[in-house]
Protein backbone atom coordinates (compact mmCIF):
# COMPACT_ATOMS: atom_id res chain seq x y z
CA UNK A 1 0.00 0.00 0.00
CA UNK A 2 1.03 3.86 -0.52
CA UNK A 3 1.27 5.78 2.40
CA UNK A 4 0.22 9.25 3.16
CA UNK A 5 1.25 11.92 5.81
CA UNK A 6 -1.89 14.07 7.29
CA UNK A 7 -0.65 17.30 9.09
CA UNK A 8 -3.33 18.62 10.66
CA UNK A 9 -3.65 22.41 11.71
CA UNK A 10 -6.47 24.32 14.04
CA UNK A 11 -9.54 23.23 15.84
CA UNK A 12 -11.29 20.01 16.48
CA UNK A 13 -13.59 20.28 13.49
CA UNK A 14 -9.87 19.76 11.12
CA UNK A 15 -8.91 17.20 13.23
CA UNK A 16 -12.53 15.45 12.89
CA UNK A 17 -11.59 16.03 9.14
CA UNK A 18 -8.39 14.21 8.96
CA UNK A 19 -10.13 10.80 10.69
CA UNK A 20 -12.47 10.97 7.60
CA UNK A 21 -9.50 11.64 4.58
CA UNK A 22 -7.64 9.05 6.29
CA UNK A 23 -10.38 6.59 6.34
CA UNK A 24 -11.62 7.35 2.76
CA UNK A 25 -7.67 6.63 1.74
CA UNK A 26 -7.53 3.64 3.11
CA UNK A 27 -10.01 2.46 0.42
CA UNK A 28 -7.74 3.83 -2.13
CA UNK A 29 -5.28 2.03 -0.83
CA UNK A 30 -3.23 4.07 1.14
CA UNK A 31 -1.97 3.45 4.38
CA UNK A 32 -1.45 6.20 7.69
CA UNK A 33 2.27 7.25 8.30
CA UNK A 34 3.83 9.15 10.92
CA UNK A 35 6.67 10.27 8.92
CA UNK A 36 5.86 12.65 6.40
CA UNK A 37 9.69 11.68 4.37
CA UNK A 38 8.45 8.42 3.62
CA UNK A 39 4.78 9.31 2.28
CA UNK A 40 3.86 8.93 -1.35
CA UNK A 41 0.85 11.71 -0.32
CA UNK A 42 1.66 14.76 1.77
CA UNK A 43 -2.22 16.42 2.55
CA UNK A 44 -1.70 19.82 4.51
CA UNK A 45 -5.14 20.58 6.32
CA UNK A 46 -5.22 24.17 7.40
CA UNK A 47 -6.45 26.80 9.44
CA UNK A 48 -7.09 30.06 8.70
CA UNK A 49 -8.60 31.41 12.01
CA UNK A 50 -5.54 33.56 12.60
CA UNK A 51 -1.96 34.88 10.36
CA UNK A 52 0.27 32.28 12.21
CA UNK A 53 -1.45 29.69 11.62
CA UNK A 54 -1.74 30.09 7.54
CA UNK A 55 2.04 30.92 7.42
CA UNK A 56 2.26 27.32 9.14
CA UNK A 57 0.43 25.96 5.91
CA UNK A 58 2.59 27.73 3.54
CA UNK A 59 5.87 26.67 5.01
CA UNK A 60 5.10 23.22 5.57
CA UNK A 61 4.06 23.14 1.28
CA UNK A 62 7.23 25.10 0.96
CA UNK A 63 9.25 22.38 2.42
CA UNK A 64 7.18 19.52 0.78
CA UNK A 65 7.57 21.54 -2.93
CA UNK A 66 11.73 20.42 -2.17
CA UNK A 67 11.27 17.19 -1.37
CA UNK A 68 8.88 16.34 -4.63
CA UNK A 69 12.42 17.74 -7.38
CA UNK A 70 13.72 14.56 -5.69
CA UNK A 71 10.34 12.59 -5.60
CA UNK A 72 8.61 13.82 -8.78
CA UNK A 73 5.78 11.28 -7.74
CA UNK A 74 5.18 12.52 -4.55
CA UNK A 75 1.36 14.19 -4.47
CA UNK A 76 0.78 16.86 -1.86
CA UNK A 77 -2.71 18.27 -1.25
CA UNK A 78 -3.39 21.80 0.54
CA UNK A 79 -6.84 20.89 2.48
CA UNK A 80 -8.97 23.08 4.58
CA UNK A 81 -9.64 26.62 5.43
CA UNK A 82 -7.31 27.98 3.57
CA UNK A 83 -7.51 25.77 0.23
CA UNK A 84 -11.27 27.22 0.52
CA UNK A 85 -10.27 30.70 0.27
CA UNK A 86 -6.89 30.47 -2.03
CA UNK A 87 -8.42 28.03 -4.55
CA UNK A 88 -6.86 28.47 -8.17
CA UNK A 89 -4.34 31.27 -6.81
CA UNK A 90 -2.47 28.54 -4.47
CA UNK A 91 -0.87 27.10 -8.35
CA UNK A 92 0.51 30.36 -8.57
CA UNK A 93 2.35 30.37 -5.59
CA UNK A 94 3.00 26.62 -5.48
CA UNK A 95 3.37 24.99 -8.88
CA UNK A 96 4.35 21.75 -7.01
CA UNK A 97 0.93 21.36 -5.34
CA UNK A 98 -1.45 18.22 -6.89
CA UNK A 99 -4.74 19.13 -5.75
CA UNK A 100 -6.60 22.17 -3.42
CA UNK A 101 -9.63 21.01 -1.82
CA UNK A 102 -11.95 22.81 -0.43
CA UNK A 103 -13.71 22.31 3.48
CA UNK A 104 -16.89 21.57 1.56
CA UNK A 105 -15.87 19.13 -0.87
CA UNK A 106 -14.12 16.28 1.39
CA UNK A 107 -16.32 13.80 0.31
CA UNK A 108 -15.14 13.75 -3.22
CA UNK A 109 -11.51 12.93 -2.16
CA UNK A 110 -11.27 9.46 -3.75
CA UNK A 111 -12.63 10.65 -6.68
CA UNK A 112 -10.00 13.89 -6.53
CA UNK A 113 -7.19 11.26 -5.79
CA UNK A 114 -7.82 9.06 -8.81
CA UNK A 115 -7.70 12.00 -11.16
CA UNK A 116 -4.10 13.53 -9.44
CA UNK A 117 -2.67 9.49 -9.97
CA UNK A 118 -3.52 10.28 -13.09
CA UNK A 119 -1.48 13.23 -13.88
CA UNK A 120 -4.15 15.45 -13.31
CA UNK A 121 -3.87 19.12 -11.44
CA UNK A 122 -6.91 19.94 -9.50
CA UNK A 123 -9.02 22.45 -7.76
CA UNK A 124 -12.23 21.50 -5.94
CA UNK A 125 -13.36 24.60 -3.84
CA UNK A 126 -16.87 25.96 -5.08
CA UNK A 127 -19.48 26.11 -2.08
CA UNK A 128 -22.04 23.41 -2.72
CA UNK A 129 -23.50 21.10 -0.50
CA UNK A 130 -21.95 17.76 -0.66
CA UNK A 131 -23.51 14.36 -0.84
CA UNK A 132 -22.45 12.64 2.26
CA UNK A 133 -22.22 8.62 2.88
CA UNK A 134 -21.94 6.58 5.65
CA UNK A 135 -17.76 6.59 4.98
CA UNK A 136 -15.23 4.67 7.26
CA UNK A 137 -13.51 6.89 9.28
CA UNK A 138 -10.09 6.56 10.87
CA UNK A 139 -10.48 7.82 14.67
CA UNK A 140 -7.59 8.61 16.51
CA UNK A 141 -6.54 6.21 19.60
CA UNK A 142 -8.61 7.82 22.71
CA UNK A 143 -11.57 7.74 24.87
CA UNK A 144 -13.58 10.48 23.44
CA UNK A 145 -14.81 10.36 19.59
CA UNK A 146 -15.40 13.43 17.54
CA UNK A 147 -18.93 13.44 15.74
CA UNK A 148 -19.73 16.70 13.70
CA UNK A 149 -23.20 17.43 13.72
CA UNK A 150 -23.42 20.44 12.01
CA UNK A 151 -20.87 22.66 9.60
CA UNK A 152 -20.38 26.06 8.93
CA UNK A 153 -22.40 29.85 10.39
CA UNK A 154 -24.53 32.35 9.42
CA UNK A 155 -23.88 34.52 12.17
CA UNK A 156 -20.98 36.99 10.31
CA UNK A 157 -19.20 38.08 13.35
CA UNK A 158 -17.10 40.62 12.19
CA UNK A 159 -13.90 39.10 13.44
CA UNK A 160 -14.72 35.64 12.00
CA UNK A 161 -13.57 34.15 8.90
CA UNK A 162 -15.87 31.02 9.51
CA UNK A 163 -18.20 31.93 6.96
CA UNK A 164 -16.27 32.81 4.17
CA UNK A 165 -14.11 28.91 4.78
CA UNK A 166 -16.88 26.51 6.34
CA UNK A 167 -19.87 28.26 4.62
CA UNK A 168 -23.42 28.45 5.53
CA UNK A 169 -24.99 26.41 8.66
CA UNK A 170 -25.17 23.02 7.27
CA UNK A 171 -26.65 20.20 9.77
CA UNK A 172 -26.12 16.64 9.23
CA UNK A 173 -28.63 14.11 8.84
CA UNK A 174 -29.54 12.32 12.10
CA UNK A 175 -29.55 8.81 11.31
CA UNK A 176 -26.03 9.50 9.80
CA UNK A 177 -24.59 11.08 13.09
CA UNK A 178 -26.39 8.12 15.21
CA UNK A 179 -24.90 5.64 12.99
CA UNK A 180 -21.34 7.54 13.78
CA UNK A 181 -22.05 7.65 17.39
CA UNK A 182 -23.04 3.55 17.64
CA UNK A 183 -20.09 2.87 15.35
CA UNK A 184 -17.89 4.75 17.59
CA UNK A 185 -19.28 3.30 20.93
CA UNK A 186 -18.84 -0.23 19.58
CA UNK A 187 -15.03 0.49 18.78
CA UNK A 188 -14.81 0.88 22.26
CA UNK A 189 -15.13 5.00 22.78
CA UNK A 190 -16.39 6.14 25.91
CA UNK A 191 -17.12 10.06 25.46
CA UNK A 192 -19.05 11.26 22.54
CA UNK A 193 -18.63 15.15 21.70
CA UNK A 194 -21.54 16.26 19.37
CA UNK A 195 -19.17 18.89 17.26
CA UNK A 196 -19.77 22.44 15.44
CA UNK A 197 -19.14 25.51 15.00
CA UNK A 198 -22.62 26.71 16.55
CA UNK A 199 -23.71 23.12 18.20
CA UNK A 200 -27.20 24.47 19.24
CA UNK A 201 -28.61 25.65 15.99
CA UNK A 202 -28.34 21.81 14.87
CA UNK A 203 -31.52 21.00 12.89
CA UNK A 204 -32.03 24.06 11.50
CA UNK A 205 -31.97 24.00 7.58
CA UNK A 206 -32.96 20.15 7.56
CA UNK A 207 -35.68 21.05 5.69
CA UNK A 208 -36.88 24.24 3.20
CA UNK A 209 -37.84 27.33 5.26
CA UNK A 210 -41.06 28.69 4.78
CA UNK A 211 -43.40 31.46 6.64
CA UNK A 212 -44.86 29.12 9.18
CA UNK A 213 -40.87 27.21 9.58
CA UNK A 214 -38.62 30.11 9.45
CA UNK A 215 -35.83 28.32 10.42
CA UNK A 216 -36.16 25.03 8.46
CA UNK A 217 -36.71 22.51 11.19
CA UNK A 218 -37.88 18.97 10.74
CA UNK A 219 -40.05 16.51 12.98
CA UNK A 220 -39.69 13.06 13.67
CA UNK A 221 -41.89 10.21 13.15
CA UNK A 222 -43.97 11.36 16.31
CA UNK A 223 -43.65 15.15 15.87
CA UNK A 224 -40.82 16.11 17.86
CA UNK A 225 -38.92 18.91 16.51
CA UNK A 226 -35.45 17.48 15.62
CA UNK A 227 -33.17 19.80 17.12
CA UNK A 228 -30.29 19.23 19.45
CA UNK A 229 -32.14 18.43 22.33
CA UNK A 230 -33.77 15.94 20.24
CA UNK A 231 -30.44 14.90 19.02
CA UNK A 232 -29.40 14.67 22.60
CA UNK A 233 -31.85 12.23 23.96
CA UNK A 234 -31.25 9.99 20.81
CA UNK A 235 -27.72 9.23 21.97
CA UNK A 236 -28.44 9.16 25.55
CA UNK A 237 -30.85 6.26 24.61
CA UNK A 238 -28.01 4.32 23.29
CA UNK A 239 -26.95 1.33 25.68
CA UNK A 240 -23.11 1.57 27.28
CA UNK A 241 -21.74 2.95 29.70
CA UNK A 242 -20.69 6.73 28.42
CA UNK A 243 -20.60 10.03 28.46
CA UNK A 244 -21.97 13.18 25.80
CA UNK A 245 -20.52 16.47 25.42
CA UNK A 246 -21.63 19.07 22.81
CA UNK A 247 -19.39 22.05 21.93
CA UNK A 248 -19.41 24.76 20.62
CA UNK A 249 -22.57 26.57 21.99
CA UNK A 250 -23.78 30.68 20.85
CA UNK A 251 -24.60 32.35 24.07
CA UNK A 252 -28.52 33.24 22.77
CA UNK A 253 -29.16 29.83 21.14
CA UNK A 254 -28.95 27.97 24.39
CA UNK A 255 -32.55 26.93 24.73
CA UNK A 256 -34.20 26.31 27.84
CA UNK A 257 -34.95 23.18 26.13
CA UNK A 258 -31.57 22.48 25.74
CA UNK A 259 -30.64 23.44 29.40
CA UNK A 260 -34.02 20.76 30.58
CA UNK A 261 -32.16 18.10 28.50
CA UNK A 262 -28.63 18.35 30.12
CA UNK A 263 -30.47 17.88 33.78
CA UNK A 264 -32.55 15.10 32.73
CA UNK A 265 -30.09 12.54 30.43
CA UNK A 266 -27.47 11.02 33.00
CA UNK A 267 -24.54 10.82 30.48
CA UNK A 268 -25.11 14.38 28.94
CA UNK A 269 -22.09 16.20 31.11
CA UNK A 270 -22.42 19.27 33.12
CA UNK A 271 -20.04 21.07 30.60
CA UNK A 272 -20.87 24.32 28.28
CA UNK A 273 -18.67 25.91 26.20
CA UNK A 274 -20.00 29.54 25.55
CA UNK A 275 -17.79 32.32 23.76
CA UNK A 276 -18.65 35.83 25.51
CA UNK A 277 -15.91 37.19 23.06
CA UNK A 278 -15.66 40.72 25.13
CA UNK A 279 -17.39 42.18 28.20
CA UNK A 280 -18.14 45.29 26.73
CA UNK A 281 -21.07 46.20 25.22
CA UNK A 282 -19.84 48.78 22.70
CA UNK A 283 -17.10 45.76 21.38
CA UNK A 284 -19.74 43.55 21.05
CA UNK A 285 -21.87 45.47 18.83
CA UNK A 286 -18.88 46.21 16.87
CA UNK A 287 -18.02 41.98 16.64
CA UNK A 288 -21.28 41.87 15.28
CA UNK A 289 -22.55 39.56 18.56
CA UNK A 290 -26.07 39.67 19.23
CA UNK A 291 -26.19 39.73 23.00
CA UNK A 292 -25.07 42.44 25.62
CA UNK A 293 -22.99 41.43 28.46
CA UNK A 294 -26.23 41.62 30.94
CA UNK A 295 -27.91 39.21 28.23
CA UNK A 296 -24.43 36.47 28.25
CA UNK A 297 -24.95 37.28 32.01
CA UNK A 298 -28.58 36.34 32.67
CA UNK A 299 -28.02 32.93 30.51
CA UNK A 300 -24.66 31.98 32.78
CA UNK A 301 -26.15 32.66 35.87
CA UNK A 302 -29.64 30.95 34.37
CA UNK A 303 -27.52 27.88 33.57
CA UNK A 304 -25.88 28.03 37.27
CA UNK A 305 -28.92 28.02 39.19
CA UNK A 306 -30.13 24.90 37.45
CA UNK A 307 -27.24 22.40 37.61
CA UNK A 308 -24.80 22.24 40.47
CA UNK A 309 -20.94 21.85 39.51
CA UNK A 310 -21.49 23.17 35.82
CA UNK A 311 -18.21 24.19 33.96
CA UNK A 312 -18.52 27.32 31.93
CA UNK A 313 -15.61 28.01 29.93
CA UNK A 314 -15.39 30.69 27.32
CA UNK A 315 -13.19 32.46 24.35
CA UNK A 316 -12.16 35.93 24.33
CA UNK A 317 -10.38 38.31 22.01
CA UNK A 318 -7.90 40.93 23.51
CA UNK A 319 -7.33 44.10 21.33
CA UNK A 320 -10.23 43.80 19.40
CA UNK A 321 -9.77 46.57 16.62
CA UNK A 322 -11.27 50.80 18.67
CA UNK A 323 -11.28 48.53 21.87
CA UNK A 324 -9.88 50.68 24.35
CA UNK A 325 -8.38 50.48 27.92
CA UNK A 326 -11.62 50.80 29.74
CA UNK A 327 -13.89 48.57 27.12
CA UNK A 328 -10.70 45.88 28.00
CA UNK A 329 -11.29 46.21 31.81
CA UNK A 330 -15.21 44.97 31.71
CA UNK A 331 -13.62 41.96 29.71
CA UNK A 332 -11.49 41.43 32.85
CA UNK A 333 -14.66 42.26 35.43
CA UNK A 334 -16.92 40.15 33.49
CA UNK A 335 -14.52 36.83 33.84
CA UNK A 336 -14.30 37.26 37.47
CA UNK A 337 -17.85 38.23 38.03
CA UNK A 338 -19.31 35.29 36.21
CA UNK A 339 -16.91 32.86 37.78
CA UNK A 340 -16.01 31.64 34.25
CA UNK A 341 -14.11 28.28 34.81
CA UNK A 342 -11.71 28.08 31.62
CA UNK A 343 -11.39 30.42 29.38
CA UNK A 344 -9.43 30.19 25.13
CA UNK A 345 -7.69 33.46 24.86
CA UNK A 346 -6.14 35.24 21.71
CA UNK A 347 -5.00 38.34 20.63
CA UNK A 348 -7.00 39.48 17.80
CA UNK A 349 -5.36 38.82 14.12
CA UNK A 350 -6.82 40.38 11.04
CA UNK A 351 -8.34 38.17 8.39
CA UNK A 352 -9.11 38.95 4.59
CA UNK A 353 -12.82 39.41 3.91
CA UNK A 354 -14.20 40.07 7.15
CA UNK A 355 -15.71 43.14 8.40
CA UNK A 356 -12.98 44.39 11.02
CA UNK A 357 -9.98 43.86 9.11
CA UNK A 358 -11.42 46.88 6.96
CA UNK A 359 -11.16 48.53 9.78
CA UNK A 360 -7.38 49.46 9.82
CA UNK A 361 -7.32 52.79 11.26
CA UNK A 362 -8.85 51.57 14.40
CA UNK A 363 -6.30 48.83 14.91
CA UNK A 364 -5.00 48.33 18.34
CA UNK A 365 -0.63 48.24 18.28
CA UNK A 366 0.95 45.14 18.40
CA UNK A 367 2.41 45.90 21.73
CA UNK A 368 -0.75 46.96 23.30
CA UNK A 369 -2.47 43.81 22.17
CA UNK A 370 0.29 41.38 23.68
CA UNK A 371 0.45 43.41 26.64
CA UNK A 372 -3.27 42.97 27.37
CA UNK A 373 -3.52 39.29 25.98
CA UNK A 374 -0.78 38.84 28.89
CA UNK A 375 -2.93 40.66 31.37
CA UNK A 376 -6.23 38.43 29.92
CA UNK A 377 -4.39 35.12 30.95
CA UNK A 378 -3.22 36.25 33.93
CA UNK A 379 -6.37 36.96 34.87
CA UNK A 380 -7.47 33.48 33.16
CA UNK A 381 -5.16 31.62 35.38
CA UNK A 382 -6.59 33.21 38.62
CA UNK A 383 -9.83 32.27 37.75
CA UNK A 384 -9.05 28.48 36.71
CA UNK A 385 -7.41 28.20 40.08
CA UNK A 386 -10.29 29.56 42.30
CA UNK A 387 -12.77 27.62 40.25
CA UNK A 388 -10.30 24.14 41.06
CA UNK A 389 -9.91 25.18 44.33
CA UNK A 390 -13.79 24.67 44.91
CA UNK A 391 -13.12 21.00 44.35
CA UNK A 392 -10.81 20.21 47.22
CA UNK A 393 -12.43 17.09 48.97
CA UNK A 394 -14.97 16.26 46.61
CA UNK A 395 -15.94 13.11 45.29
CA UNK A 396 -15.68 12.70 41.69
CA UNK A 397 -16.15 10.18 38.61
CA UNK A 398 -13.20 10.45 36.63
CA UNK A 399 -13.12 8.89 32.98
CA UNK A 400 -9.05 7.85 32.55
CA UNK A 401 -7.79 9.29 29.27
CA UNK A 402 -3.85 8.43 29.89
CA UNK A 403 -1.06 6.63 31.66
CA UNK A 404 2.13 8.22 32.28
CA UNK A 405 5.00 6.61 33.66
CA UNK A 406 7.07 7.61 36.34
CA UNK A 407 10.57 9.80 35.55
CA UNK A 408 8.56 12.07 32.68
CA UNK A 409 8.25 15.98 33.75
CA UNK A 410 10.42 15.23 36.84
CA UNK A 411 7.70 13.56 38.20
CA UNK A 412 8.53 10.58 41.31
CA UNK A 413 4.90 8.76 40.86
CA UNK A 414 3.19 6.74 37.75
CA UNK A 415 -0.42 8.97 36.94
CA UNK A 416 -3.11 8.31 35.42
CA UNK A 417 -4.90 11.01 34.61
CA UNK A 418 -8.50 11.74 32.89
CA UNK A 419 -12.07 14.19 33.28
CA UNK A 420 -14.40 14.97 35.43
CA UNK A 421 -17.93 14.85 33.57
CA UNK A 422 -17.33 18.94 34.34
CA UNK A 423 -14.76 18.44 32.14
CA UNK A 424 -11.89 19.34 35.15
CA UNK A 425 -8.51 17.40 34.39
CA UNK A 426 -7.64 15.02 37.25
CA UNK A 427 -3.93 13.62 37.94
CA UNK A 428 -4.16 10.67 39.96
CA UNK A 429 -1.24 8.31 41.38
CA UNK A 430 -1.77 4.54 40.15
CA UNK A 431 0.75 2.00 39.11
CA UNK A 432 -1.35 0.63 36.16
CA UNK A 433 -2.87 1.50 32.62
CA UNK A 434 -6.52 1.40 33.12
CA UNK A 435 -7.33 3.63 30.33
CA UNK A 436 -10.56 4.05 29.56
CA UNK A 437 -12.00 3.32 32.83
CA UNK A 438 -14.55 5.06 34.99
CA UNK A 439 -13.15 5.49 38.69
CA UNK A 440 -13.74 7.48 41.46
CA UNK A 441 -11.52 9.80 42.80
CA UNK A 442 -11.24 12.50 45.76
CA UNK A 443 -9.72 15.48 44.95
CA UNK A 444 -6.77 16.19 47.34
CA UNK A 445 -5.15 19.28 45.85
CA UNK A 446 -5.72 22.19 43.19
CA UNK A 447 -3.19 23.62 40.21
CA UNK A 448 -4.24 26.01 38.01
CA UNK A 449 -4.82 23.93 35.65
CA UNK A 450 -5.65 20.19 36.83
CA UNK A 451 -6.94 18.63 40.33
CA UNK A 452 -4.99 15.91 42.00
CA UNK A 453 -6.74 13.09 43.56
CA UNK A 454 -6.73 9.58 44.64
CA UNK A 455 -8.11 6.29 44.40
CA UNK A 456 -11.48 5.37 46.26
CA UNK A 457 -12.78 2.38 44.98
S1 LIG B 1 -20.75 32.57 15.57
FE1 LIG B 1 -18.70 31.71 15.80
S2 LIG B 1 -18.23 30.68 13.87
FE2 LIG B 1 -20.01 32.03 13.50
S3 LIG B 1 -19.14 33.93 12.72
FE3 LIG B 1 -19.35 34.19 14.94
S4 LIG B 1 -17.40 33.52 15.84
FE4 LIG B 1 -17.45 32.78 13.70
Amino acid sequence: MKKVYIETLGCQMNKSDAERMYGMLEHCGYTQTENPKEADMLIINTCSIRQLSEDKAYSAIGVWGKWKKNKPDLKIVFAGCVAQQAGEKLFRRAPYVDLVIGTQRLYELPNLVKRIEAGERVVSTEEKPYEESDIQINRVKSVNAWVPIMEGCNNFCSYCIVPYTRGRERSRKPELILNEVKKALEEGFKEITLLGQNVDSYGKWLAEKTEENPWGYTKDEEGNVINLAWLLRRVNALEGKFRIRFVTSYPTDITEELIDTVIELDKVCEYFHIPMQSGDDYVLKKMNRRYDYATYKKICENIRSRIPDVTITSDFIAGFPCETEEQFQNTLKAMTELELDYSNTAAYSPREKTVAAKWVDLYIPEDVKTERLARLNEHNRECCLKSNQKYIGREMEVLIEKYEEAGGSGRGANIISGRTRNNKIVHIPYDEDITGEFVNVKITSARTWYLRGEMIN
